[in-house]
């Protein structure tokens, strides 16, 4: 029976991910988000062929990590802790969640210590609701020159992230969007080598990629409901 159980829930982990990707415009990278999933929904997932997996817990991502295949790209998606960075730097692909100049110094040292360049994101606050965090504009133009001057050399800044408003209101969404996508182009005009804009979750992929996204961080339609 649990043999039976496990086999079950694989198809349907495929299938959730074969639909999923029918809907991805060509280019656009896949982060399955897989936080409170259970590892054998992860496993089923990298049988089927998905390397890129996002948490948004440090602890969860300790549990997960030494479970799957080193070939795994991980990308941490949530709020990031400055005394959490040690325990990931070994092996994080992508942060996309940074969010302050003491986080990207940290980051910085502890890639460093690893000898490795560790890509990030700068997440910038687009939402209207205030709980989701993320920083201002203008904080972002001060560490694109900084970055510029080489200050932070074992970190590569590879674009932006952000998190539309919870909202049927397609319009609000669609707007937030925009707005991401154009500071996205504004820092390429710039001069900045960046090539990752991530936007786009279970409810809002479609406007996301309609507006410009190249990532997109996919949870329950990927995986289905979460537990707790
Ligand atoms: C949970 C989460 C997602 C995925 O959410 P779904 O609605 O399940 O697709 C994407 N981004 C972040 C930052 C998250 O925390």
């Amino acid at each position: 029976m649990g043999c039976l159980f496990i086999l079950w829930k694989m198809s349907e982990v495929a299938q959730y991910l074969e639909s999923l990707r029918a809907r991805l415009d060509a280019g656009v990278v896949l982060v399955a988000v897989s936080k409170r999933q259970p590892i054998e929904k992860l496993l089923s997932a990298y049988e089927a062929g998905q390397r890129d997996f996002g948490e948004n817990k440090v602890q969860e991502l300790l549990e997960k990590q030494p479970q799957m295949s080193t070939d795994v790209r991980w990308h941490m998606i949530g709020h990031l802790q400055t005394n959490k960075v040690k325990f990931i730097a070994p092996f994080i692909h992508l942060v996309h969640s940074v969010d302050s100049v003491k986080l990207l110094r940290e980051i910085d040292k502890r890639a460093g210590q690893n000898e490795r360049v560790i890509g990030v994101l700068l997440q910038i606050g687009i939402a209207q609701e205030s709980t989701k965090s993320g920083m201002e504009e203008s904080l972002l133009q001060e560490i694109l020159e900084r970055s510029a001057q080489g200050e932070w050399p074992n970190i590569q800044i590879r674009g932006l992230m952000g998190m539309a408003t919870h909202t049927p209101d397609e319009q609000q969404i669609r707007k937030e969007f925009r707005e991401l996508h154009r500071m996205f182009e504004q820092g390429r005009n710039q001069g900045s080598d960046w090539d990752v804009l991530s936007m786009g979750m279970s409810g809002d992929l479609q406007i996301a990629q309609e507006e410009g996204s190249t990532m997109v961080r996919v949870g329950t339609a990927a995986f289905g409901p979460r537990d707790h």
